[in-house]
């Protein structure tokens, strides 16, 4: 099948890039790794008459600045799968880069471009969620900040105005902290059936400081376990204590049956998954 006939931009600055969005307003669509735009097309799902490449953009930088680290918006998964920082200090991160589709899609797929989709049962959405770094959209007022809480509205929905781009991804580096992410896929390939992303970080004490629990599969949107993250803040991480907020994550998610499994199944794999990504996270932010 091929795409509706369209226009190709290639800018080489992000000024440019801005400046071209701000004038072709609804008609453009930013192409980043192509692997969700270009299908859309291809299926008549998205019409824009021009896309306008994010390429040559310079905004594939990866790296730690001040303690945290900034992950340029074309950034590919494969870059993070493969960085060796990212593996050593950011585990969620390097969990959920290499379960993503399949190598080629890695190779092509960006962070930014996964983030600006939005779709549910994506696998950057609950990492964000967890991890809470902020998200850096420039438009032609400028620069401002997103917190990962607020930029995803609805499926396939975030706070960039159309006139915007997603320029980075700004994580935290918690000392004592700690992630893991878990995802149940058919096939290799397969977009999640359910994931379940958790970072979490302890105090000198020994109890938990921050934890952050975000789920894709399971809601039109991606979901935050509140009730569970409220339930271990301050407390000891001792069995007991992620048991019962596995079981809370369980009960505050409303997942629909479909051809990926039925409600039941995907309510009990968020327990399953939530229990071992506390486990996880805690011995890593244990060594
Ligand atoms: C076979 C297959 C399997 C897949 N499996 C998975 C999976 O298991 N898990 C998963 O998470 N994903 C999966 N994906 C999606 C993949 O991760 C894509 O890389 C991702 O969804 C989109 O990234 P992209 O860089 O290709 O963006 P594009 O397809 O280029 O763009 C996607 C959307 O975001 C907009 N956009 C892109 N970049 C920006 C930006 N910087 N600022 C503002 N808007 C922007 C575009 O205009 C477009 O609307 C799969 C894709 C395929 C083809």
């Amino acid at each position: 099948m091929f795409p509706p006939r369209f226009d190709y931009r290639a800018p080489r600055s992000l000024e440019e890039a801005l400046a071209l969005l701000a004038e072709l307003g609804r008609e453009a669509r930013p192409l980043a790794g192509g692997q969700s735009l270009i299908p859309l097309l291809k299926l008549r799902a998205a019409r824009p008459s021009c896309l306008v490449d994010l390429r040559y953009l310079g905004l594939d930088a990866l790296g730690e600045e001040d303690g945290r680290l900034v992950v340029g918006a074309t950034v590919t998964h494969a870059a993070l799968e493969r960085s060796p920082l990212v593996r050593d200090r950011y585990p969620l991160l390097h969990d959920a880069a290499c379960v993503i589709a399949d190598p080629l899609v890695r190779n092509l797929g960006t962070v930014g471009g996964s983030a600006a989709h939005a779709d549910p049962a994506g696998d950057w959405g609950p990492v964000l969620l967890a991890a809470r770094p902020v998200l850096v959209a420039a438009g032609p007022a400028g620069e401002r900040e997103i917190p990962a809480e607020g930029f995803f509205v609805g499926s396939f929905e975030t706070a960039l105005a159309p006139e915007e781009l997603l320029v980075r991804v700004v994580f935290p580096r918690r000392a004592r902290g700690g992630g893991a992410y878990h995802k149940l896929r058919r096939r290799v390939g397969d977009f999640a059936t359910v994931g379940v992303a958790v970072d979490l970080a302890l105090d000198e004490a020994g109890a938990i400081e921050h934890c952050g629990i975000g789920m894709s599969g399971v809601g039109l949107s991606y979901v935050r376990a509140a009730k569970a993250e409220e339930h271990l803040r301050g407390r000891r991480p001792d069995r007991a204590a992620l048991r019962r907020a596995a079981e809370i994550a369980a009960e505050e998610v409303h997942p629909v049956s479909d051809h990926r499994g039925s409600a039941r199944y995907k309510r009990e794999l968020v327990r399953v998954f939530t229990l071992r990504g506390l486990e996880r996270s805690l011995e890593r932010a244990s060594a």
